[in-house]
Order: C-alpha cells, then sequence, then structure tokens
C-alpha cells in the first residue's frame, strides 16, 4: 500500500470537511478579490500548537505548527465556524466579543497543512504576535 497517496487522500477529506464553502450555484472560483482581501488579514502565531482545543476527533497526531488569521467579515457566510468554542482558550465565545477566525495547521501524522475556521475570541486573537508567514488564501 502506498502510504503516501492515502495521506495525501486522508488530508484531502479532511479539507473538504473542514471547509464548507458555500459556492453559488453557478460555482464561481473565488476570484482576484478573495485572494486580495484574505492575503490582506493579519496572520499571528499559535506558540503552544499542542494546546489548541480543536472539535477534530481525527487522529492527526499532535498539532505542531499553527498560525491564524482573521477571516474576513464579508466572507462569513461561506465559512464552516464549527461550535462555539474558542481554540486560544477552550471557553465558548457566545456573547462575547469574537471574530471568525482562519486556523491553519500542521499535525505530525500527516503532510502538509489543515485550514479549518472557528470563533475566537478578540482578545485571545490579539494577544498573539503577529507572524512573519503571510495569512493563508483558503483557495
Ligand atoms: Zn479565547
Amino acid at each position: 500500500m502506498d502510504s503516501g497517496r492515502i495521506t495525501a487522500w486522508v488530508c484531502h477529506e479532511i479539507i473538504e470537511n473542514m471547509f464548507e464553502w458555500k459556492l453559488d450555484a453557478s460555482n464561481e472560483q473565488p476570484g482576484d478579490e478573495w485572494n486580495r482581501v484574505w492575503a490582506s488579514m493579519q496572520n499571528r502565531d499559535i506558540p503552544n500548537a499542542s494546546s489548541l482545543s480543536l472539535p477534530l476527533d481525527l487522529n492527526l497526531g499532535k498539532a505542531l505548527h499553527a498560525t491564524i488569521s482573521e477571516a474576513p467579515l464579508q466572507y462569513v457566510d461561506y465559512l464552516y465556524l464549527s461550535g462555539e468554542e474558542c481554540p486560544l482558550c477552550s471557553v465558548s465565545t457566545t456573547h462575547t466579543d469574537r471574530l471568525p477566525a482562519s486556523l491553519n495547521l500542521e499535525f505530525d501524522q500527516i503532510k502538509g497543512k489543515i485550514g479549518m475556521c472557528a470563533w475566537v475570541h478578540r482578545d485571545c486573537f490579539e494577544k498573539l504576535e503577529l507572524s512573519e508567514e503571510p495569512a493563508p488564501i483558503p483557495w
């Protein structure tokens, strides 16, 4: 069995599940505007990726590296935001000052990165250091 291909397939499946892009009936591709807006968002480093509280029940191993960027508010309807819990502090974001965010994660059991979106507390987000890495663009 070719484990490299299996890994890629699993990763693809996860991404399909994590991002539920509600593209309209014309199935239009995200255009330049989409790319430009996402790339302009602040990207921040999460120092202790392994302590993140993530709604993942897949065995991906330990989170090795993670960054988080604010998700553009105008695109919030396109995002699948799972649950109300802030992944940075594990406390509910319901009725708090929160913002939609896109997390980009690397795990030790798979190759490549996984993207997912979640609500985070504005305070938790702003406490993190700005990342040197550019904000990732969900295709
Ligand atoms: Zn929080």
